[in-house]
């Protein structure tokens, strides 16, 4: 009898094991399905939806055009593909996020088979990297030397012969083609940065500079596994290579945060910001939105965001927490509006991230450290190249006096003055603070 691989967050075909367990499990059949579930594609906003459908017939390109879409409840429609197939097994990659782990335990209660998850979206499956108390980990330094002694297995190859069985499935949706979706698209992109990556520890804060990796969307689709490119990366042994792992490492020490806290998705970790006073989203949180606040790199970020799917990593930190200490707007609605707007949009990634800008997190950056836009922008974006090219209406201005348009003899009359001071809004901040602590 065949075997059922139910693709979900890891859309390739190479250093799968799951995979290969769905091919050793039965009679070397194997029906792949994806399964377009309400719950996950209904908040997922544009660009999140181009890049799976590109990236689902990329799979099912790469498997001879066999992949089976269906769209409903994955409750009700993998045990009912199962049942159609006489599938001996179902089989997957282990998800640990809330959703997910919920997800699973409904499809498992509605199967007659077993389901078998192997592997995960990680180098090391979340919940695995304990200290000597066989505890987790909540700072992530420590997290970071234990995870390194801990390892991982190397990569695995794809499967040399998959005999697929095709069914009836659903349309996909329509979108809008991306370029660079897929496991092949993903693997040239790696393949190319992997050459620059030496470069990556001097270059990786400068948004101006744009040479930062952009892996985080193929590992968001999982079209490449952190094993891959962490076996890639221990052959480089510069400390670019190195600076990159440890960045992986934030990526899987977010996951396994999440995993043990679910509940950190929307709420804070740290108890005591449950009783931070915050202001309602009103018409700043709209300027923060459209990228319109008056201070220039947030909104370069912003419309980076907006037009392209994408944000650089410092700019993201810029932004947030303009959103949470200068506007005062509780980080949830930041986050959601990454979540609908960014096409690497992951919800552990996400959300402690804004939690750790936010001061809220496990291992938060202190709560009195507010970055100040003008020096972020100044030190980070030192010609103001990032800036003109996101900000049409600043585009005549020369060099790095783009970071302070009010200060020009004449300001653009199209772009808007300050809409806080920052040093008013800063102090406000620390007062709300005070008022927790
Ligand atoms: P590179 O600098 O090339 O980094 C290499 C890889 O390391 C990334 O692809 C990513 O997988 C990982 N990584 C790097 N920095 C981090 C980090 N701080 N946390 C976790 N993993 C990291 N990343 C997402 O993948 N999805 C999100 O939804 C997301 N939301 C964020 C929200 C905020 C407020 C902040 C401050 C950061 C967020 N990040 C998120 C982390 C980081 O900004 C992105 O991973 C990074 O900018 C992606 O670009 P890159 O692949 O070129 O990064």
């Amino acid at each position: 009898a065949p075997a059922l691989m139910w693709f979900r967050r890891d859309l390739r075909l190479a250093d799968n094991p799951a995979l290969l367990d769905a091919v050793a499990a039965g009679d070397g059949r194997v029906t792949g399905l994806f399964v377009l579930d309400p719950a996950l594609w209904d908040p997922a906003g544009g660009p999140r939806r181009d890049h799976l459908i590109t990236s689902l017939k990329a799979l099912s390109d790469a498997m001879g055009g066999k992949l089976v879409v269906r769209r409903g409840d994955p409750a009700d429609v993998v045990p009912e593909l199962a049942k159609d197939l006489g599938a001996v097994s179902v089989h997957s990659a282990a998800d640990h996020g809330p959703y997910g782990q919920r997800r699973d335990a409904a499809v498992e209660a509605a199967l007659d088979c077993p389901l078998v998850t192997t592997g995960s979206a990680y180098a090391i499956a979340p919940g695995r990297v304990l200290n000597g108390q066989g505890n987790s980990y909540q700072v992530f330094t420590p997290y970071f030397r234990t995870w390194l002694e801990h390892g991982w297995r190397g990569p695995v190859d794809a499967p040399d012969s998959v005999e697929w069985i095709g069914k009836r499935g659903d349309a996909l949706p329509d979108a809008s083609p991306v370029e660079g979706a897929g496991e092949a698209a993903a693997r040239e992109h790696w393949a190319d940065y992997l050459d620059t990556v030496a470069g990556y520890d001097d270059e990786r804060d400068r948004p101006d500079l744009d040479t930062t990796s952009r892996m985080s969307i193929p590992l968001k689709y999982g079209e490449i596994h952190p094993r891959t490119m962490l076996a890639d990366l221990a052959r480089k042994r510069s400390a670019g290579a190195e600076a990159y792992r440890r960045e992986l490492a934030w990526r899987e020490f977010c996951a396994d945060l999440l995993a043990r806290n679910p509940q950190a998705a929307w709420k804070p970790l740290r108890s005591e910001f449950a009783k931070m006073q915050y202001d309602e989203p009103g018409e700043a949180f709209e300027a923060w939105c459209a990228g319109r606040t008056g201070y220039p790199i947030v909104d370069a970020g912003m419309r980076q965001l907006a037009e392209s799917g994408f944000m650089h990593n410092r700019v993201r930190m810029v932004v947030a927490s303009f959103l949470v200490k200068d506007l005062h707007v509780h980080w949830k609605y930041g986050a959601r509006w990454f979540m609908r707007n960014l096409r690497d949009g992951d919800l552990a990634s996400n959300s402690l991230n804004w939690q750790w800008v936010a001061g809220c997190g496990a291992d938060a950056s202190p709560y009195f450290r507010i970055f100040n836009p003008i020096t972020q922008g100044t030190k980070f974006d030192p010609a103001g190249d990032y800036v003109r090219r996101w900000i049409p209406e600043l585009r005549d201005v020369a060099g790095k006096a783009v970071h302070e348009p009010w200060k020009l003899a004449e300001p653009p009359a199209d772009y808007p003055a300050p809409i806080v001071d920052h040093a008013e809004a800063r102090t406000e901040a620390l007062r709300r603070y005070d008022g927790i602590r």
